[in-house]
């Protein structure tokens, strides 16, 4: 295969389809990839910074392996629109770029006008999110150092699907371990707009009350509605909770880039793709993968998941630009690790297949499972993990 496709976003989907689309051409494919920021940053492991057992240096990986190894012409700058007719995307500093294939993986975007007072940048530096792990991951570790004993942190999560199904508990159990060696008279309160859909939730609640039994309380059915900024205080229908530390895990959607390319979403939220190729259902020849798109049925929006877009997606464009059509059966997988204190953690796995009478990909029956038991082997899995991936998709 030959010709040339842009990527824009380079975190787990963008960084992986520009590598593999390179390894698997052996070069014939010139892959640009476009990302606003300087380096690689990963939300998973990012919750140990918050109980101070990692630090930011260790999850950042820069671009020299894509750049350097795999010949990836990497731009640092912000993709801000597309013309599908001419196959060109416009950069922010000017410039555009012209493309085979465009491959988007974006993430996620926040909905601020689902939570008003947190729509003004100074609101938003006091009440963080942190679920774009960079700055605001090192802020609220700060906040939460800052916190006197016997203080409240309460987490936000708003209505699934959200980037990580069992991050907001994964943070809210790490926080619960770093108050019960530091700060005992704290409290973690979890506020969650669901109810009954915890990701791993046998393995979260044992944690809880096992471990944190006079530090975590759970409370479902909290849809937040906004905030008073001044008195940290989250504002539910029937409910209003004050805390010291308030941490807002925002709704969400695709990425704005998939927005202004016109694509169709789904609940005017999430990218319609086919699940052979990762093309958008209404726009031939751009891909997405990763977070911004509508999922399948229980597939979670992780990092793994994204990995696994991205190859399904390079070996459709490989196929694509040589005029084959796309491997008419791929399958991916999905491993998710939770840390439930400092030391143990936990996982849910699982395996999904395409089906071509629903078309799309369907979780394979007997696949996959959860971890019988938190244990320490788990917590060393799980910063493996880590490691594999970063090489997998930058190294
Ligand atoms: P991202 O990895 O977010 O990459 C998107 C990239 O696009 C970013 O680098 C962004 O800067 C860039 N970008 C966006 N728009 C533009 C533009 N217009 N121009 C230029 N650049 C742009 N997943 C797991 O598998 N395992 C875990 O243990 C796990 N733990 C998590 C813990 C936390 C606290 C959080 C928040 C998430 C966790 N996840 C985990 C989920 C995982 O981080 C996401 O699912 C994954 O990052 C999605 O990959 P992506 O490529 O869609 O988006």
């Amino acid at each position: 295969a030959a010709g040339h496709v842009v990527v824009v976003g380079g975190g787990y989907g963008g960084a992986t389809v520009a590598k593999y689309l390179r390894k698997w051409s052996e070069g014939g494919v010139r892959v640009t990839l476009v990302e606003r920021n300087p380096t690689f940053i990963s939300c998973p492991i990012s919750n140990l910074i918050l109980s101070g057992d990692k630090t930011l240096d260790d999850i950042t990986v820069s671009y020299d392996g894509l750049k350097n190894r795999w010949g990836v012409k990497v731009i640092q700058d912000e993709a801000v629109a597309v013309d599908p007719v001419k196959r060109t995307l416009r950069l922010a500093q000017g410039g555009s770029l012209s493309y085979d294939r465009l491959v988007l993986s974006p993430g996620v975007d926040f909905l601020w006008s689902l939570v008003p007072a947190l729509d003004a940048k100074e609101s938003q530096e006091k009440i963080l999110h942190a679920w774009k792990a960079g700055p605001q991951t090192v802020a609220l570790r700060k906040q939460l150092e800052s916190m006197k004993d016997g203080g409240v942190f309460a987490i936000t999560i708003p209505k699934a699907p959200y980037r990580c199904p069992p991050g907001p508990y994964e943070r809210a159990s790490v926080v619960a371990s770093y108050f019960k060696a530091h700060k005992p008279k704290s409290k973690v309160l979890i506020l969650d707009a669901n109810e009954d859909v915890i990701s791993k939730k046998g393995l979260f609640t044992k944690a809880w009350s096992e471990l944190y039994p006079n530090i975590v309380e759970y409370r479902p059915n909290h849809e937040l509605i906004d905030v008073d900024v001044t008195n940290t205080t989250a504002l539910f229908e029937f409910d209003k909770v004050r805390a010291d530390v308030l941490n807002v895990v925002p709704p969400q959607r695709a990425g704005a880039i998939a927005s202004a390319a016109g694509l169709k979403l789904v609940n005017n939220r999430w990218v319609d793709v086919d699940w052979l190729s990762l093309e958008s259902t209404n726009t031939p020849g751009i891909h997405v993968l990763g977070d911004a798109i509508f999922p399948a049925p229980t597939m979670p929006k992780s990092g793994h998941m994204a990995n696994q877009h991205a190859k399904l997606a390079a070996a459709a464009i490989l196929n694509l630009l040589a005029g084959e059509a796309p491997n008419p059966n791929p399958v991916v997988m999905n491993t998710c690790y939770s840390f439930l204190s400092s030391t143990e953690a936990c996982h849910v796995a699982s395996i999904h297949q395409y089906d071509a009478e629903k078309k799309t990909v369907l979780p394979v029956p007997g696949s996959g499972g959860v971890s019988a038991v938190r244990s320490v082997a788990e917590a060393q899995f799980a910063l493996g993990w880590a490691k594999n991936i970063w090489a997998d998709a930058l190294a």
